[in-house]
């Protein structure tokens, strides 16, 4: 986007890429679909440890600049589900090969297989040293712009160079950690989730700072879905989270309904209704499923609300960079001006996209972040 965005100011930039291709990240994005931007967009939906940064480049590229952006170049969007958009091909690479045609049509060059190994200052700008065809090479540039990414999913070319190199120039870091990434339960309750491993159910997943309604889904060894992804973003190591398994319903009016209706009927008939056989089966280690409703005791009540609608999971890791969709933390946005990405310390250095400190929750928001640090960037390079 950046490349893209310079080549319509009539500015030359050159890519260098480390991997044998552009975007590996935007086709594999989305399920392959790529959710490329989200129609609800605001701050609020980033985390960062400076919750204004993000204001100035959204109201320099909004949602709508990305749409239009698209529509131009021949990708109608359509709305899948809570604003996330996606091609109405269903096709990541119609995403990236706009950007790849665009580029090709400026003559804004992308060098592939070219690992970038440092960027140094020199008077009036910056040293490059790079790999390419098994050789280093260097170059001189007047301005560098790193958008190396975050660390999850080395195998699809993620590295810490951003990381690295603002580290090594001076720039302070926020602390990094995986972000919408499933959580792992271990322990003596493990054997409680395998059980329901493939169950999905629609939860209210929350701590003290937050709470997201979405699906959960049940694995062999925790909880993934998007709602624990959520979650995962505002979640650290030994903290709880508590899941409400019937948000916007009150249990104990339904059951007091099933009482006056038909209170022979067991409480884990009214469970299967309201979800699965299967998981109305699993609750049986906490709740007396087997008990008629109307013999349901006061005790049994408070039992059953305190599970359903305040069950405390206490997840004992995440999957790790391997299974994140993004980095949270990164280079600290105090080093960056908000309004153009260079880094204050360092004239014609820019750092943008997720090796910033602004991580988006899921749904379309990190790209609309990319897309946004792309076109501001491009504005003053
Ligand atoms: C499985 C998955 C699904 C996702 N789905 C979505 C989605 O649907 N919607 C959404 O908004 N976000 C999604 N994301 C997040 C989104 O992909 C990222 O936030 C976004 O790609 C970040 O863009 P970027 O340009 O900062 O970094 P990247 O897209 O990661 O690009 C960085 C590039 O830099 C290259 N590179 C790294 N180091 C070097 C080096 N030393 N020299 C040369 N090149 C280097 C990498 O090869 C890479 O191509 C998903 C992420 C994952 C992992």
């Amino acid at each position: 986007m950046c490349a893209v965005q310079a080549g319509f100011l009539g500015k030359r930039t050159l890519i260098l890429e480390k991997a044998d291709k552009p975007g590996a990240k935007i086709l594999i994005s989305g399920g392959g679909r790529c959710n490329y931007t989200n129609l609800y967009t605001s701050p609020q939906q980033f985390i960062s440890a400076n919750e204004h940064f993000c204001k100035s480049a959204f109201s320099q590229w909004t949602v709508d600049d990305t749409i239009s952006f698209f529509e131009t170049y021949g990708i109608e969007g359509k709305e899948k589900t809570l604003g996330q958009l996606f091609p109405v091909s269903d096709k990541a690479k119609d995403i990236v090969n706009v950007f790849v045609t665009l580029c090709h049509d400026m003559e804004q060059q992308i060098w592939c297989d070219t690992e970038v190994k440092s960027v140094e200052q020199i008077p009036g700008g910056f040293s490059v040293t790079f790999e390419r065809d098994g050789k280093m090479e260097r170059l001189e540039a007047a301005k560098v712009v790193i958008a190396s990414g975050g660390l999850p999913i080395a195998k699809m070319g993620a590295t810490d160079f951003g990381l690295r190199t603002a580290r090594k120039l001076g720039l302070t870091l926020t602390e990094t950690a995986p972000a919408l990434v499933p959580l792992t339960i271990t322990g003596k309750d493990q054997e409680w989730y395998e059980q329901l491993s493939g169950n999905s159910i629609f939860c209210g997943v929350s701590n003290d700072e937050i709470s997201f309604e979405e699906n959960i889904l049940f694995t062999h060894w925790g909880l993934s879905g998007p709602a624990i992804l959520q979650i995962s973003s505002y979640w650290r190591p030994g903290q709880s989270i508590e899941l409400d398994m019937l948000p916007n319903h009150n249990i104990l009016e339904l059951i007091e309904t099933e009482r006056l209706q038909n209170g022979k009927r067991p409480l884990g008939g009214l469970l299967a209704h309201l979800y699965t056989r299967k998981f109305a089966d699993a609750l049986s280690k906490y709740l007396p499923i087997e008990k008629n409703i109307s013999s349901l005791t006061k005790q049994d009540m408070e039992t059953i609300n305190n599970l359903i609608h305040h069950f405390k999971v206490k997840p004992a890791g995440d999957k790790g960079y391997d299974k994140a969709e993004v980095m949270r933390g990164g280079v600290a946005t105090n080093e960056l001006s908000s309004k153009t990405l260079e880094a204050k310390k360092i004239p014609g250095l820019y750092f943008g996209g997720e090796c910033v400190d602004v991580t988006g929750w899921l749904g379309g928001y990190n790209f609309q972040w990319a897309w946004a640090c792309g076109f501001v960037i491009a504005q003053s390079l």
